[in-house]
């Protein structure tokens, strides 16, 4: 694969950060995930919109235009393979001395990567995954999109360690997200969802689930909702750009409901792949 580091595109093998660098040091810096469709960048607009939110939550000057951030991402996605990849963006606060402080002078580092897209396999929508509960022990910026994720590389590692794939996060027993997804249910008909507040990220897809829901006459509701209500709810869903929607059908063990992706899923499924196309025919 080719990258691109300060400037320049070079094979992955050949780029390197000097050990300095405030992101290995302090994990100081920011990114994002952008999937790329038939060799489209899917809501690049809302992507560079949240990067300029992280960047703003850290302080760091956003280094390049809309335009420029433009042309070099799809500069990026020419040089590789594959019509799908899905794009890792990264930008830390540079090079320096070791000092918790801001330096004076900063060049930040960016560096941009594409990885092939490898699309949930059909049998993860069609039985759904296992999830186990856990306490969300992060900080209370979770708005920002930050690369020291050391919480939440901890927790998915509890999920592994349950045979399960993804954490689902409580912060003082109300549901904040996945420990790399957002996370919705449903009860009574309604899909349910958590705040876009301090405590989650404010994911693309989230956005997008409940645009489509809006435009389908999905009724869905906004609030802070505690671990018995999802644990009875009769559908549990995880949202990421990367795993688009998927059904949480078995949560610590125990069966969400019947324990199968239920019919509020398969229809905001169903929409989603719908608009991809459509989105990508254009
Ligand atoms: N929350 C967290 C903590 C995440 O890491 C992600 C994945 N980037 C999401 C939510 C989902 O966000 P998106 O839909 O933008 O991928």
């Amino acid at each position: 694969p080719i990258v691109y580091l300060n400037g320049q595109f070079l094979p992955l093998d050949q780029a390197f950060v000097p050990v300095l660098d405030r992101g290995f040091v302090f994990g100081d810096g920011i990114y994002e995930v952008v999937p790329v469709y038939s060799r489209l960048a899917f809501r690049i607009e809302e992507h560079l919109h949240r990067l300029q939110h992280s960047l703003d939550g850290i302080r760091l000057d956003n280094p390049f235009s809309r335009e420029q951030w433009i042309e070099l991402i799809e500069e990026l996605i020419a040089r590789n393979d594959g019509e799908d990849q899905y794009l890792y963006l990264q930008l830390t606060r540079g090079v320096a001395k070791r000092d918790h402080a801001f330096p004076k002078e900063v060049t930040p580092t960016v560096f941009m990567m594409s990885s092939l897209l490898v699309h949930p396999p059909q049998a993860l929508v069609e039985t759904g995954v296992a999830a186990v509960s856990v306490v969300d022990n992060r900080w209370d910026r979770c708005d920002i999109k930050a690369i020291s994720l050391l919480p939440n590389v901890l927790l998915r590692q509890t999920a592994v360690d349950h045979q399960a794939a993804e954490a689902v996060m409580f912060r003082d027993g109300i549901l904040t997200e996945g420990s790399a997804s957002n996370i919705f249910f449903v009860e009574n008909g309604v899909i349910m969802a958590p705040p876009k507040d301090n405590h989650m990220l404010p994911g693309i897809t989230y956005d997008l689930v409940l645009e489509l829901a809006d435009a389908h006459g999905m009724p869905y509701e906004i609030g802070k909702y505690d671990q018995e209500r999802v644990r009875r709810a009769d559908e549990l869903w995880m949202t990421s750009s990367t795993r688009e929607v998927l059904p949480i059908t078995q949560l610590d063990g125990q069966p969400i409901n019947n324990g199968k992706p239920g019919p509020l899923f398969k229809k905001m499924y169903a929409l989603y792949q719908d608009y991809k196309a459509h989105v990508m025919r254009r």
